[in-house]
């Protein structure tokens, strides 16, 4: 064995300790357990989802998934609907409350934001365990965190102390890269399975995508509706999802099976290979172990090349004599001199979103625009009055691109009516004569709950 070897093998030990904060989020349905359990905490969590218009298709997914109180939800989601339907008022448009609630609903999500408060408070504790007051050590016994994770400790520390822990961050991404090049040129044309590959494993778990992401598989809802809708049209007068939900799950499915055929072709990585830990994730989930080597190893560089512009950039700008001695130190130039076992390719254009992320954000905006420009006919309005409608994010996307005039009318319009008819199955006492809707792995979903899917999308 090498020396390089040793000091690769070494590494990988170390590695094999999973990302602290993503152990701690994995027990945080502790978000639903506080917001929905606790009587007392019903109308601050009823603001929270109103505020947001509902949740993130990661935890829209839980939340269906998860057995809460039904009075709880149902009061819940009353609450809700009370404080967002004022909101659809056309008066109302453009008011600074509409702004601060529409303009962010695509990325707010009161469970996200829960999770982001626990992580950073976590981030804050590992400073004070690992790292001494005067924030000098950073080496001693730091605490191995996937890239997400790392980058919220990395912020709290001063520029002395951030140098070198990018450095070593650096460092850990690049081996972790490079024994994964072994796997990707490789003909290990098996199946991912826990306890294969722990490379892999260590990997992934830097990623963040260990404990896994959204399903490759589109949901229930989602798969009936592919299949009986082949146009944007059809979506729109389909009475079982979201049309907008539809066509980005059809632009996922599409990019799912373009990573494959992207790596057998060779074709530029940053087209089409995932960086985000839940792209990475759906990818491992159902692809064998020389691709999710291959777009592991990938999300890993891109990741290494970020921090390392970070450091460039915190060398640039040193100034005091300790940040001067940690620049000297974080050796940010060494990099470059490296013998890469797998020459590099060109690098990306742009190194800044996920292939995945960007593509399902174009789908999700033609999709809304061809929505805008089918409802300028009186044909298509009646078609779309007739389905499902849109979930409350892809309306509020919509609602702010109309044109003022009969589209943005009835947008409001339409989506308030759809809420009126969602309070009143609220307020209807369950029983077990009320229809049920089943989705595969779900349990069976009681009249209203399936109008959840408003608020929760269709992850
Ligand atoms: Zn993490
Ligand atoms: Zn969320
Ligand atoms: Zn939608
Ligand atoms: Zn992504």
């Amino acid at each position: 064995m090498s020396a390089v070897d040793v000091r690769e093998t070494a590494s990988c030990a170390a590695m094999l300790r999973a990302c602290e904060v993503c152990q701690l989020a994995e027990s945080t349905s502790a978000y639903f357990k506080m917001a929905f359990a606790d009587p007392h905490h019903l109308a601050a969590t009823s603001e929270g989802i109103a505020d947001t218009l509902g949740f993130c298709q990661r935890h829209g997914a839980e939340l269906l998934g998860c057995a809460l109180p039904e009075r709880a939800t149902a009061e819940v989601f009353a609450r809700v609907a009370d404080l967002v339907m004022p909101l659809l008022e056309p008066s109302r448009f453009g008011e600074e409350k509409f702004q601060q609630v529409y303009f962010s609903a695509a990325w707010a999500c009161p469970a996200c934001a829960f999770e982001r408060r626990a992580a950073g408070r976590h981030a804050a504790r590992l400073v004070r365990q690992h790292f001494d007051a005067d924030q000098r050590n950073p080496f001693s016994n730091s605490p191995q965190l996937c890239v997400d994770h790392f980058q919220l400790l990395a912020r709290t520390l001063k520029p002395e102390s951030r140098m070198p822990a990018l450095a070593l961050q650096c460092d850990t991404l690049d081996l972790a890269a490079r024994a994964l090049d072994r796997l990707s040129s490789g003909t290990l044309r098996t199946a991912m399975t826990a306890g294969t590959e722990p490379a892999l494993k260590r990997a992934l778990a830097l990623v963040g995508a260990a404990r896994g992401g959204p399903s490759a598989s589109p949901s229930a809802a989602l798969a009936a509706a592919l299949q009986a809708c082949d146009t944007f049209e059809q979506a729109l007068g389909w009475d079982g999802a979201c049309p907008v939900c539809v066509e980005v799950e059809r632009a996922r499915q599409r990019w799912l099976l373009a990573v494959p055929l992207a790596v057998a072709h060779e074709l530029d990585d940053w087209l089409f290979l995932p960086t985000c830990a839940e792209h990475v994730a759906i990818v491992a989930e159902h692809s064998d172990i020389a691709l999710t080597a291959r777009v592991t190893a990938h999300a890993l560089r891109v990741a290494s090349e970020q921090i390392h512009q970070q450091l460039r950039v915190l060398v640039r700008a040193a100034q005091t004599e300790q940040e001067l001695a940690a620049a000297r130190i974080a050796r940010w130039g060494r990099r470059s001199r490296r013998r890469n076992a797998v020459p590099p390719k060109a690098p990306a254009p742009k190194l800044v979103r996920c292939a995945a992320c960007e593509r399902l954000a174009i789908a999700q905006l033609q999709a809304t625009n061809r929505l805008l420009r089918l409802l300028q006919q009186g044909r298509q309005r009646e078609l779309f009055q007739a389905g499902w409608g849109l979930c409350m994010k892809h309306h509020a996307q919509a609602y702010l691109m109309a044109p003022k005039g009969v589209v943005r009318t009835l947008l409001a319009a339409d989506q308030a009516r759809r809420l009126s008819e969602f309070l009143r199955q609220l307020k209807e006492p369950a029983t077990p004569a009320t229809p049920v809707r089943t989705e595969a792995g779900h349990a069976p979903m009681l009249g209203y709950v399936a109008e959840l899917r408003r608020f929760c999308g269709f992850g």
